[in-house]
């Protein structure tokens, strides 16, 4: 089974193919032009920006704690028969992304387990992936979907830079 190119959804059915990438709908195609130009960021530029970007203060915190990067937590809550799951993801600092793992562990850990059969299946394998995120060493690597955030954030603002260009002069 495939997935979005742009979300990460699962295509079960349709979807839509552009130069070898795979989009589940209309908008997510939209974003095709700026994934091929994320692909094209040279990689010198992509590691000054990582670098600069690594090193700032917290989005979220606005402090500076240690390195910037993607940390993922993972949520689960259900109604009797209706259970949803999902990953969220933050781009701050360790501090603020094991805060957020805490939370979402409690979360899961009150609300998962009130459906069948989902609840029952899901909730521990959420909080499992929760601790293991919590008891995981900060790495001195920026992660691969950090450098994808920063290349599709330096592609935004190229093409950004190019379509108003014309109006202003
Ligand atoms: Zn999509
Ligand atoms: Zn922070």
């Amino acid at each position: 089974m495939s997935s979005c190119d742009q979300c990460g959804k699962s295509i079960l059915f349709g979807g839509r193919k552009l130069d070898g990438r795979r989009y589940c709908s209309a908008a997510c195609a939209r974003a095709h032009p700026l994934l091929e130009m994320a692909d094209r960021v040279p990689s010198d530029i992509l590691q000054r920006h990582v670098d600069e970007w690594r090193r700032s203060a917290c989005p979220k915190c606005k402090q500076n704690h240690g390195a910037i990067d993607v940390h993922e937590h993972h949520r689960v809550h259900s109604l009797v028969l209706m259970t949803q799951w999902s990953t969220r993801r933050n781009v701050c600092c360790r501090r603020c992304g094991r805060r957020e793992q805490l939370l979402s562990t409690l979360y899961c850990a009150t609300l998962g387990w009130w459906g069948f059969p989902w609840g029952l299946l899901v909730t521990p394998v959420q909080i499992a992936r929760n601790v293991a995120a919590l008891c995981k060493s900060d790495s001195a690597q920026p992660s691969a979907r950090f450098e994808q955030i920063v290349r599709r954030q330096i592609a935004r603002r190229y093409l950004e830079a190019q379509s108003s260009a014309p109006a202003t002069r």
